[in-house]
């Protein structure tokens, strides 16, 4: 899933201050599973918006949507009625979603109010840890299901480096060695002849901005 943070609030109070009347938009998908922009988040900040404008002398009207999925343009249509009716819109999306109702409804401006910041699970309640880099060309096979990429900190295809100690990263001991997780994890399948193998370096055109596939039904 995608992760994403809410922006300070002082940061967003000056994105919008020009405005009177917005629509915050959130998202029923990601970025209500990680606290960041889903309805209830959409209420908290727009509460808070209206007291800091009031607390400067200043009156914001606030309207609320949330969308089940921010990313697609079908699903933004629903808000054409409340978007006719603001000067702006402050998206609680991640960057795909603020760019579907940007291009949507070209004519009104869009706002984050989030950052989004990886593609990556849920650790426990509260903590989500990044675990895919969207690198084009996945490489779990060979690596038991632990991405090197993002998760060692030199995104090394050949490791570990000569850095790790007692399973800890040498560029951050608070962090597992990746290397050593995935050499753990291929010792449980029996599968440590893979570590013995050689993997050249990788062929960054596989990772073509922007990204774009088109498949075909089934
Ligand atoms: S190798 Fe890592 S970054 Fe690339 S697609 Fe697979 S999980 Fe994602
Ligand atoms: S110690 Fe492990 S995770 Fe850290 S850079 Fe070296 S191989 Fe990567």
């Amino acid at each position: 899933m995608i992760i994403a943070e809410r922006k300070p609030l002082e940061d967003i109070k000056q994105m919008i201050a020009q405005y009177k009347k917005i629509l915050l938009v959130g998202c029923g998908t990601c970025v209500t599973v990680c606290w960041a922009g889903g309805e209830k988040e959409v209420g908290i900040l727009a509460s808070q918006l209206r007291l800091a404008f009031r607390r400067d002398g200043g009156e914001l009207e606030t309207l609320e949507a949330t969308v089940e999925r921010q990313c697609e343009k079908e699903m933004v249509e629903e808000l054409k009625d409340k978007i006719q009716q603001v000067e702006a819109v402050l998206s609680l999306g991640c960057g795909a979603g603020v760019q579907t109702i940007a291009d949507r409804f070209e004519e009104t401006p869009v706002y984050p109010a989030l950052n989004t910041k990886f593609v990556g699970m849920p650790e426990r309640e509260g903590l989500w840890i990044e675990n895919c880099g969207a690198c084009g060309d996945c490489f779990l096979d060979r690596t038991g299901g632990i991405c090197p990429i993002v998760r060692c900190a030199k995104g090394l295809l050949n490791g570990p480096c000569g850095g790790t100690n007692k399973g800890k990263c040498e560029v951050d001991p608070e962090k597992d060695c990746a290397w050593t997780l995935i050499y753990r994890r291929l010792e449980k399948q029996g599968r440590l002849d893979l570590m013995r193998k050689y993997y050249p370096p990788r062929n960054f055109q596989a990772v073509v901005r922007p990204g774009k596939i088109e498949a075909q039904r089934v």
